[in-house]
């Protein structure tokens, strides 16, 4: 009998009707209820554990990947943007028929909406037609703690033949290889002139305290890039090909 039950208890799979065929001495239904009972809640008992421990794993997985959200989020530079000039500072060339600061400001709105959305805190060093100086402009980047500035400009030349992008650090390896990124994926993006990767001291790369680039996204003195520059499409083009290169590398 002991056997019986112990076979019953422990194998799911036998019926409560079998059971009960294999002790027929036993007065009918002295054992069918209490045997029965015990059955459906070792069932319960058992679906319940498993959907505890389902629901256990899951909540571990959940909360890890919210960690790992947090994490990077944290990990991730604040990028500063400069939209460069602005205000009485058109940009460009003495005289250059096409002003600079309207693109910078239009490409530097439309980085800060890419970037938002990839999930990177941004900061703009100007966000309408204003002047700000450049010690402000960098003074802006060196109050975060963790940060990266990019600098929007359009380039002009005597030389009207002039064409391409250019892509500006002045020192550090954290700042070349950040232009080196952008200027990779501005580049890919756009199929213009490679002017290179190069370093010079230009006051808002050489003041600020972080990972610092320039950017010089084609000349509004060459009349057919200036063309391409006009179009809203291509400036979103340029937006999100300097974001890319940010994502490269953070
Ligand atoms: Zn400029």
């Amino acid at each position: 009998m002991r056997a019986i039950f112990s076979a019953s208890v422990f194998d799911p799979a036998s019926s409560i009707h079998e059971v009960r065929s294999r002790i027929p001495r036993f007065p009918h239904g002295t054992l069918r209820l209490p045997l029965r009972d015990r059955l459906n809640m070792e069932a319960i008992v058992i679906v319940l554990f498993r959907v505890a421990v389902m629901l256990m794993f899951r909540s571990i997985k959940v909360l890890c990947l919210l960690m790992l959200v947090a994490a990077s989020a944290v990990a991730r530079p604040l990028v500063v943007i400069d939209a460069g000039h602005g205000g009485h500072d058109r940009g460009g060339m003495p005289g250059q028929r096409v002003p600079e600061k309207g693109y910078t400001l239009d490409v530097a709105k439309r980085l800060n909406g890419v970037l938002r959305s990839a999930g990177f805190r941004t900061v703009m060093t100007r966000s309408s037609d204003e002047f700000v100086g450049l010690g402000d402009r960098c003074r802006i980047a060196n109050r975060q703690s963790n940060a990266i500035f990019v600098s929007i400009h359009f380039n002009g030349a005597s030389n009207y033949d002039a064409f391409g992008v250019e892509t500006y650090y002045c020192r550090g390896s954290k700042s070349a290889a950040l232009a080196t990124a952008i200027h990779r994926a501005v580049l890919s993006a756009t199929g213009t002139m490679d002017r290179r990767v190069r370093s010079r001291g230009f006051f808002v790369i050489r003041r600020t305290n972080v990972p610092a680039v320039l950017c010089e996204l084609g000349f509004l003195t060459n009349r057919s890039e200036a063309a391409r520059i006009a179009t809203t499409s291509y400036r979103q083009k340029l937006a999100e090909a300097i974001a890319r290169g940010i994502r490269a590398r953070y």
